[in-house]
């Protein structure tokens, strides 16, 4: 039995979800003509309570342009060292918008609202870049799954209102916490300029995300989508997949919660695991103490069993569960890991 607990990126399509796709109506897109994407794009606007949505190829496309919408070259945003479009979006923040980024040490990801505070420059020192936008994630990928408490938003919304700043939320798993909270979305809404949404993550869709913001926003965002080479054509099929997904996948989340910690409460009990970062969501950071096994030997070990998953560096290891983690699965690899230690 092969197991990939890599990410939860490596779904694929269910049969029901390509029974959606497979029947779709499509049109062209960048005439606005496709009728699933503008359904994809209502239900999603819906569901936040906000104006408009705008359908994107990539989590990474929807944060870039919606960095770009909210700031001007040489302005600063502030965000967590963690940060996914400081970390992993390819230094998108500088090439695209010509924006740099205070990065803040808060914990897990999340950052204090007090903190986001200190980091804005006075805005009539004329020296220092102008800080514009803040930018924060729910749930944090580096920080492990981890989601925000609900008031501490609230109160960095304040410090941006307060300071004029614009809210963005990249929100690629959004989804995980408001299921994991019991949170509404449309609170999420109101709070933000704009929110970034992935359905390619634990949703299972193979491609997909949406920006969801005002109808100003969201007109600018479809420029700049033009801009970066992301207007598609008959993506009402890739649209089908994530409207099916909005329907069936997003309560079963818990899940992948659940299994996640049955895996942390195995992992906790091996000797040769040094740490097991808390675990809220579905993803699980750990570290090996190497003076018992190294991270090599264990991941060699998995992999005998086919089993993936993935090193962070810095002797961190990661585990994600999603939707093509079965039960059968999750008791074998229980099983595994027992057998290991
Ligand atoms: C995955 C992810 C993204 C977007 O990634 P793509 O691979 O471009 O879809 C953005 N933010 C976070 C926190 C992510 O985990």
């Amino acid at each position: 039995m092969e197991i990939n607990l890599i990410s939860d990126t490596v779904t694929k399509p269910t049969p029901g979800m390509l029974e959606a796709m497979m029947h779709t109506k499509v049109g062209d897109d960048v005439f606005k003509n496709d009728p699933t994407v503008n359904e994809l794009e209502a239900k999603v606007a819906k569901y936040f309570g906000m104006e408009a949505a705008l359908f994107f190829p990539s989590g990474t496309m929807t944060n870039q342009t919606a960095i770009k919408i909210h700031t001007q070259p040489g302005d600063q945003l502030i965000c967590d060292k963690y940060a996914h479009i400081y970390n992993y979006e390819g230094g998108g923040v500088s090439f695209n918008s010509g924006v740099s980024c205070k990065l803040v040490d808060g914990n897990r990801g999340m950052m204090t609202a007090e903190q986001v505070e200190a980091s804005i420059n006075p805005p009539d020192f004329y020296h220092s870049p102008l800080t514009t936008l803040v930018s924060i994630e729910n749930t944090t990928n580096k920080g492990g799954g981890a989601c925000w408490d609900f008031t501490e938003l609230q109160k960095i919304g304040k410090v941006c209102k307060d300071h004029n700043l614009k809210y963005h939320l990249d929100g690629a798993r959004l989804w995980n916490a408001l299921v994991k909270k019991g949170e509404d979305p449309k609170a999420y809404g109101k709070l933000f300029d704009t929110i970034s949404v992935c359905l390619s993550k634990g949703m299972g869709c193979p491609v997909g995300s949406v920006l969801v913001g005002s109808k100003e926003h969201i007109n600018k965002a479809l420029r700049i989508r033009k801009v970066f080479g992301g207007g598609m054509r008959q993506s009402g099929f890739l649209a089908a997949a994530g409207i099916y997904a909005m329907d069936h996948h997003i309560e079963r989340l818990a899940e992948d919660h659940r299994k996640a910690e049955e895996i942390g409460e195995v992992l906790f009990t091996l000797d040769f695991i040094k740490k097991v970062e808390p675990i809220e969501t579905n993803i699980i950071i750990f570290e090996i103490d190497e003076t018992k096994m190294s991270s090599a030997t264990f991941l060699e070990q998995l992999s005998q069993n086919q089993v993936s998953i993935i090193g962070m560096g810095q002797g961190k290891l990661r585990i994600v569960t999603h939707l093509d983690y079965t039960d059968d699965m999750h008791a074998h690899f229980l099983k595994i890991l027992n057998r290991i230690g």
